[in-house]
């Protein structure tokens, strides 16, 4: 039978209570079992997302399944060093005390999934949860069908559901899901739902992880390596059909060396996906039918210097190069999120600015230069979420690197011992020795100058 939402959430708190989940043995156990299925599911897994938007094999591999099994990995590995207490310095005004840090899980956690990455951005922040001592309820994606299916499978055979559960379905599922009390709430998706969930959470003081995306740019400046750059370019650009939240949105290239940028990125795209693109096996398609259209939509009176003609009935989008699209065209009025690919020439650095600076913070950015000093001015300008020098989108991979936006882009980070620190409650002891108690601070006050003095240095 299944439970309603209520029954579900009370069956999950009282397991939080039973304090099962903060036995390391059980979690690692949790994270041990779901490595041995996802593993034993990983052809199926990406079958589902082929099934789902004809995601290639390859980039299901090394951009999905690899990606959550390196995080078990890890997590597993790693679980008794980081749940440890950690010892910090005490403070003399406490003299003598040692000082603690507990990391405590929060107890029943929401986490709200995109499509985009639907197996990898459904299980990342799981395993973070699960590794925290969390339960958990996780909504994936209505738009993957055949992914969340999987991903539903996956749970019910490795966890249990009082630990973990899976809950389907679209807009209105959510909004029931959030109606309900949490004791934190982690959301990858648009800005604009990330609001919405901000909001909502706001009401119950709920804390929460906003990962969401931005107009991320990429950087060309005249001294780069051009054929390297637009190589890794049209890789970033096109991974997933461009449906990638950390993809270059758009390329900001200094005049003098945007030509030959342009006939690289050409000479790239079909050096990987041949003179008929569509024909190509590597190639993701737009999640849906109305994703298709409003990206074909932004290309109208544009000039395309490259690419540009789709075919409705696959939802395909080859990838396709923009020229000099203004501020104010639909292009660049918000994120893209499809293989199409804005070309827009610079001279000085008020140029630079005059884009940069107008687009809220984004979630990542990129820069393609041999001089260094160019490479730091851009990192110390501008905010962004990360990003690369002299590549794009593999900041993503590092389980070293905590991942998230800043402002716009996003609230909080995750990856490796970043999302076990997002899922626990930093919880501050301060153990006090009873042999000496220093009456100092007790009333009455004395507030001589000498003891003044005294008090003064202790902090
Ligand atoms: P979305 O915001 O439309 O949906 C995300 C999730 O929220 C889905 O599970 C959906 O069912 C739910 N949802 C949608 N509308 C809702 C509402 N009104 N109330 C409550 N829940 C609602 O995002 P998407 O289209 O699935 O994903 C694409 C977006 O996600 C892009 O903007 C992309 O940049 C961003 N993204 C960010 C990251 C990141 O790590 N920062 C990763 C992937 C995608």
């Amino acid at each position: 039978m299944i439970n309603s939402i209520s029954e579900t959430l009370q069956e999950q708190r009282t397991f939080y209570r039973s304090q099962r989940t903060k036995e390391i043995t059980y979690r690692k156990k949790a994270l041990q079992k779901l490595e041995k299925v996802v593993l034993a599911q990983e052809d199926a897994i990406c079958e589902a997302m082929y099934l789902d938007f004809k995601k290639p094999k390859f980039e299901s591999l090394v951009s999905e399944t690899q990606v959550v099994l390196a995080e078990l990995r890890n997590s597993i590995k790693k679980l008794e060093f980081w749940t440890k207490p950690q010892k910090v310095t005490a403070s003399w005004a406490n003299f003598p005390s040692a000082d603690w840090v507990y990391y405590e899980p929060y107890g029943t956690v929401f986490i709200i999934a995109p499509w985009n990455y639907p197996f990898q951005l459904a299980m990342l922040p799981l395993i973070g949860a699960i590794a925290a001592g969390n339960t958990i309820v996780l909504k994936p994606s209505e738009l993957t069908p055949n992914t969340s299916k999987i991903i539903h499978d996956i749970v019910e055979t490795a966890l249990e559901t009082a630990h973990v559960t899976i809950i389907e379905g679209g807009v209105e599922i959510s909004q029931k899901l959030l109606q309900e009390k949490w004791d934190y709430i982690f959301f990858t998706g648009s800005s604009r739902v990330g609001q919405i969930v901000y909001e909502s959470a706001a009401k119950t003081l709920t804390p929460v992880t906003l990962e969401l995306g931005g107009k991320n740019p990429c950087i060309v400046d005249e001294t780069a390596a051009l054929p390297l750059a637009a190589k890794r370019i049209v890789w970033g650009k096109c991974l997933n059909g461009g449906q990638t939240c950390v993809a270059p949105d758009y390329i900001l290239v200094h005049k003098d060396v945007k030509d030959k940028l342009v006939s690289e990125l050409i000479k790239y795209i079909t050096l990987f996906f041949g003179s008929t693109p569509e024909t190509s096996a590597d190639l993701a398609r737009m999640v849906n039918a109305q994703h298709y259209q409003s990206l074909m939509h932004l290309l109208e009176g544009e000039e395309i210097l490259f690419g540009g003609k789709g075919n409705a009935a696959d939802n395909f989008i080859p990838p396709t190069l923009v020229n000099e699209p203004t501020l104010n065209s639909k292009l660049m009025q918000g994120e893209i999120f499809g293989p199409i690919l804005p070309i827009i020439s610079y001279e000085s650095e008020a140029d630079l600015d005059q884009y940069l600076f107008h687009f809220e913070k984004p979630l990542a950015a990129y820069i393609f230069s041999n001089n260094k000093k160019n490479q730091a001015k851009i990192l110390s300008r501008y905010s962004f979420g990360g990003g690369a020098v002299n590549d794009t989108v593999v900041q993503y991979v590092s389980k070293h690197l905590p991942f998230g936006g800043v402002g716009k882009s996003g609230l909080g980070a995750y990856h490796g011992k970043t999302s076990f620190i997002t899922f626990s409650h930093k919880k501050s002891i301060v153990k006090k020795w009873r042999w000496l108690d220093i009456p100092l601070r007790y009333p009455p006050y004395n507030l001589s100058e000498t003891i003044t003095k005294k008090i003064k240095k202790l902090f």
